[in-house]
């Protein structure tokens, strides 16, 4: 069975989907089939809601205080055990919870699930991936033609109800474009973390 929960440089990652409606040209999935200390991240089915509260129940996460919900996939595709999951792990657990994710989530389940997130999530890193819509496209490779614009009206609420938003670019951008997410993030009042190609 394939990794549900896995560590990576001292941070836990619940890995609860490998759906997702991008195709990015630096996904991970692509070259390795696990990353940190997992040995495999691809399911054969998505798990459960109860594997999932099982893998957290054989989990120690004595030295952890936040949960991150990253993996091979886009967490948001599964939302309901996204949800469900993510309310345990704090009740039981007393963690806080991060979502990774593409954004794209409102798009995906064509409503708003800000409401449904904030309930349990306290914080959210959100691919910007590039700074024009052309380049978005041909980076991020959505299944959806309005993705960009509707990655930042879902980052721009989200930051109204949760606050705690952070968006992120890979460097396999051009400095050029660094600068300009940079400024588009700043014009948006939202931090930009610039990361490592690996
Ligand atoms: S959104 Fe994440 S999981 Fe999906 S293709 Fe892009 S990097 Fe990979």
């Amino acid at each position: 069975m394939a990794d549900i929960l896995y560590t990576y440089q001292n941070q836990v990652y619940a890995n609860i989907t490998n759906k997702c409606d991008c195709s990015c040209v630096f996904c991970i999935r692509s070259h390795k089939d696990a990353i940190g200390e997992a040995d495999n991240l691809w399911h054969k089915n998505d798990p459960s809601l109860e594997e999932i509260k099982k893998a957290m129940d054989e989990f120690d996460f004595t030295e952890y205080d936040e949960l991150v919900y990253c993996g091979y996939g886009e967490p948001t595709c599964a939302l309901q055990t996204l949800l469900e999951s993510a309310a345990y792990a704090k009740e039981k657990y007393g963690m806080k919870i991060r979502l990774n994710t593409n954004g794209l989530a409102n798009l995906y389940h064509g409503r708003d699930v800000i409401p449904e997130l904030a309930q349990v999530i306290d914080s959210v890193s959100i691919s910007l991936n590039a700074p024009t819509p052309e380049r978005y496209l041909a980076v991020t490779r959505p299944s959806f033609d309005d993705a960009f614009e509707a990655m930042l009206a879902f980052a721009a609420k989200l930051k109204e109800t949760i606050g705690q938003v952070q968006f992120s670019v890979v460097d396999v951008l051009s400095e050029e474009e660094v600068a300009a997410s940079k400024k588009l993030a700043e014009e948006m009042g939202i931090a930009l973390r610039v990361r490592k190609y690996s």
